[in-house]
């Protein structure tokens, strides 16, 4: 039997400059690719296109070049791969799982108040009501009309159909979720609705593009923050749609700041750019984070 060689990847989006989170998530994974023998990937995720900016990337390098890690080249820029994940969401499409809507967010507000009024609804594992379906039911030639009329477009999931399709999953997590789960996790994807997909000025998102990648890249072990423990329900769901392979997980805990506000790319004060500025070496941040000195 041949030996499996770990695939590990930290996945920063290039939407502001890395804080000590990342470093910690960022150093998790090399330490570990390193630990194991195995590869180290670092993959761009900037589909966000209004959010991501190319000196942001470029500080992405830098700030883990500073930190002293090495990655696998060339890197995997998702902007540059868009057919990749049309290819997938046809596919899908084709299966009869996907179905468009056309609401702006501020009509989504007002179909999810009018439930409301009505009684609780149900919100996702991030606190985002979930999108109440109303596009299920439009007729053929409605969504012919609203495509032309050039109205906001997205790609949702049938979740109900398609979890009918794959039936009952599981993923192996290594590290644990925000209640403590931890080895064999049952998936939820119900708890997020008809997520999109893809949409009209992105033929993506960030669920199926991490899906692709991950299996494109051939990578074995995920490793990234408590904060995408649910979205991994919205993962492995897609792997069995697509028929591909289930990487291990491992979520860590997030770092807080000293008020247990999750850091955000928003403080500054932990922004690695600033904290070298002010002298703190790559050594600091390994302590900082929590991490053991290097090996
Ligand atoms: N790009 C995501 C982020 O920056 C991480 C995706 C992942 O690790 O699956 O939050």
């Amino acid at each position: 039997m041949t030996a499996i060689c770990p695939v590990f990847r930290f996945a920063p989006s290039p939407n502001g400059y890395l804080h000590l989170g990342h470093a910690y998530s960022a150093l998790l994974n090399f330490d570990l690719a390193r630990q194991a023998g195995g590869r180290l990937l670092l993959r761009i995720e900037d589909i966000d296109i209004t959010r991501c900016r190319p000196d942001f990337e470029q500080a992405i390098y830098e700030d883990l070049e500073w930190l002293g890690m090495a990655w696998e080249t060339p890197v995997r820029r998702q902007s540059d791969h868009l057919g990749a994940y049309v290819a997938a969401s046809d596919r899908l499409a084709a299966m009869g799982l996907l179905y468009p809507s056309f609401e702006s967010r501020a009509e989504i507000a007002r179909l999810v108040a009018g439930e409301e009024a009505k009684g609780p609804w149900p919100r996702d594992p991030d606190g985002a009501p979930i999108y109440p379906g109303t596009a299920k039911s439009l007729s053929a030639g409605e969504v012919a009309a609203l495509k032309h009329a050039g109205a906001p477009m997205a790609l949702r999931l049938d979740m109900a159909a398609a979890i009918r399709h794959v039936g009952a999953l599981t993923w192996q997590e290594r590290g644990s979720g925000p209640d403590g789960e931890t080895g064999e996790v049952a998936v939820h994807p119900e708890a997020w609705g008809d997520v999109i997909l893809a949409r009209k000025e992105v033929p993506t998102s960030y669920h199926l593009s991490v899906v692709i990648d991950d299996a494109l890249q051939g990578v074995t072990d995920v490793v990234r923050g408590q904060d995408l423990f649910w979205s991994t329900s919205v993962h492995r769901l897609l792997q069995a749609l697509l028929g591909l392979p289930a990487p291990v997980y491992r979520h860590h805990a997030l770092l807080r700041d000293e008020t247990g506000t999750k850091l955000a790319k928003s403080l500054a004060s932990t922004g690695l750019r600033d904290l070298r500025a002010q002298g703190v070496t790559p050594a600091d941040v390994r302590r900082l984070v929590g991490l053991s000195p290097r090996p």
